[in-house]
């Protein structure tokens, strides 16, 4: 069955929706994306999703032709056309089609478009055993490069790092900032739990201001955890009683390996599980109904 993707205002088979060669998402990666997920009926912290999306393209000065109120609708309309219950939520917005030059002003009409699909889900494995993971070569930008709170069409950064780690035999890739500090991984923010406290890196490391991670900081501060966003080193990662990371996609996942170096017991750990299950919780309340 195919898809019914929302692009431009109107509801269209998949068949039909179709970009330009000439759209300089595609030949500059030049667009702001965002990445949802929906769980039963309920899309899972839908304005946060839409304020960042905004927030990144007001910051790339990249007019969205559609009011938030409207972008908001467009993806339940999407969904419902799609009769999707668990569902991933693909927002792009490109600066649209222009000429061959970088010039954004030949671009006068923004492209927007939402897939909605079925969400494809990390192997449970995962999630039993945790993950093997490694530092890799490729830096995270710096807010004074392409600032990692722009969430850009430009991810060849994040998927250097992937390759490295794919290289490595590993699983997935944790980014370094220029300092050496923990940044994020190429697609997840990072957590360590030490001595009972919740740590991750400060968001001025190079990580995106993930919705999963502050869902994660809620959960934890509730529960009555101390929380801290903090300057993390390798050292720190090694030496943590639990690591995990958080993303849209993954949720929440245990990782056991750094470099080499078990994490606590080399099992996924008791206060991570816990944060999953109480997550998994809130994605069944916390949300807008469609
Ligand atoms: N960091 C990066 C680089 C990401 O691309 C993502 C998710 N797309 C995240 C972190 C996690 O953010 P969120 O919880 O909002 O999905």
């Amino acid at each position: 069955m195919s898809l019914k993707i929302y692009m431009n205002g109107k509801i269209i088979d998949e068949k039909q929706a179709k970009i330009s060669i000439f759209d300089h998402g595609l030949l500059y990666g030049d667009g702001v994306f965002e990445g949802i997920r929906s769980y039963g009926e309920l899309v899972f912290r839908l304005k946060e999703h839409i304020d960042r999306l905004y927030e990144s393209a007001h910051t790339i000065m990249l007019k969205i032709p559609v009011s938030k109120q409207q972008m908001t609708a467009a993806v339940i309309a999407t969904l419902r056309a799609n009769k999707l219950k668990d569902a991933y939520i693909r927002l792009v917005v490109t600066r649209g089609e222009g000429d061959l030059g970088l010039d954004p002003r030949k671009c006068p009409k923004a492209t927007v478009f939402i897939i909605a699909d079925k969400i494809a889900l990390y192997p449970d494995r995962f999630y039993k055993q945790g993950l093997k993971i490694v530092t890799v070569p490729t830096q995270r930008s710096s807010a004074e490069t392409l600032n990692p709170q722009v969430k850009s069409l430009n991810y060849l950064n994040n998927i250097l790092a992937k390759l490295e780690a794919i290289n490595a035999g590993a699983e997935e890739a944790i980014m370094l900032n220029a300092q050496g500090h923990v940044a994020e991984c190429s697609g997840d923010n990072i957590f360590i739990i030490k001595k009972g406290v919740l740590l991750t890196p400060h968001i001025s490391m190079g990580a995106l201001k993930g919705i999963t991670r502050q869902a994660v900081l809620d959960i934890a501060s509730k529960s009555g955890m101390s929380v801290k966003e903090d300057v993390l080193t390798r050292h720190d990662l090694f030496n943590a009683d639990e690591c995990f990371l958080s993303g849209t996609a993954a949720e929440i996942v245990p990782v056991v390996k750094i470099d080499g170096r078990v994490i606590g017991n080399g099992l996924p750990g008791a206060t991570t599980l816990k944060l999953l299950l109480n997550f998994r919780k809130l994605t069944k309340i916390d949300g807008v109904r469609y």
